[in-house]
């Protein structure tokens, strides 16, 4: 008997089929051809993969709505290829709807300090209309750190905080990964999310405990693929947004 079948002996039924296989005897016997990964040329200067959605380049609104209402988006469409909030004429979100993602965008807090705290430039990127990954500009203010630049709002503190200089542009690149549910409602697997602000991991793998709450805590509610979402935080925010896609995982 080898050693190898010993041990696989003690760890059950699994480890001794594997160990029942046959040995490798030279390198192709564990190299894998099939299937073989799709082709993506990826994008230059910030510009977006073959294969994302684009949701915004600058020259119209065409896959955004009001989420107060559906009806077409207020916010303003800039001239060098931006969006800027509206203030009060509330959230925008997406038409489509998606699941697990991989999404960039760029944002930039105006130039003009305004107020402090959660009052200063504050925005954010809802994941499926629930999960609300904050906009800041923090820089030289200091607020509750679930609730800095970065966040998981109220739930999962930043890894660090890396922004640019306010009136600069910022990058998040955000893996999200959808929770599962049961047929019977139950959390099966949470949802996920990495985020890379500036190229800088900030959220690693976080594992998102429910639907954001500003008072109270956070839980789970079923639901299926929704839209994301960009906060109007109706203060006067004036934060802008530019070259936004997205790329399915699911
Ligand atoms: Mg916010």
């Amino acid at each position: 008997m080898t050693k190898k079948l010993l041990l696989a002996l003690l760890m059950g039924a699994s480890a001794i089929a594997y160990s029942q296989e046959k040995e490798p005897t030279n390198p192709e016997a564990t190299e894998i051809y099939e299937p073989v990964p799709p082709r993506v040329t990826p994008g230059l200067n910030g510009a977006p993969p073959s294969d994302a959605i684009v949701l915004f380049d600058g020259k119209n609104f065409d896959h955004w709505i009001s989420a107060v209402d559906s009806t077409e988006v207020k916010w303003h469409l800039n001239k060098d290829g931006s969006m800027t909030v509206k203030d009060k004429t509330g959230n925008i979100q997406t038409k489509q709807n998606f699941g697990s993602v991989q999404l960039h965008l760029e944002w930039k807090s105006p130039k003009e300090v305004q107020r402090s705290g959660q009052n200063r430039a504050n925005s954010g990127v809802f994941l499926q209309k629930r999960y609300e990954l904050q906009v800041l500009d923090n820089n030289d203010n200091p607020t509750y750190v679930n609730g800095q630049v970065g966040a998981m709002y109220k739930q999962g503190v930043p890894l660090a905080m890396a922004s640019s200089p306010t009136g600069e542009w910022n990058s998040y690149d955000i893996i999200y990964h959808a929770p599962e549910f049961s047929r019977g409602g139950n959390i099966v697997k949470p949802a996920t999310v990495t985020l890379l602000h500036n190229g800088v991991l900030i959220q690693d793998h976080f594992e998102i405990e429910g639907t954001i709450e500003y008072i109270g805590w956070p839980t789970y509610e079923v639901h299926g693929k929704a839209p994301l979402m960009l906060q109007d935080h109706n203060d006067n925010s004036r934060v802008s947004f530019r070259n936004i896609w997205v790329r399915e995982l699911d």
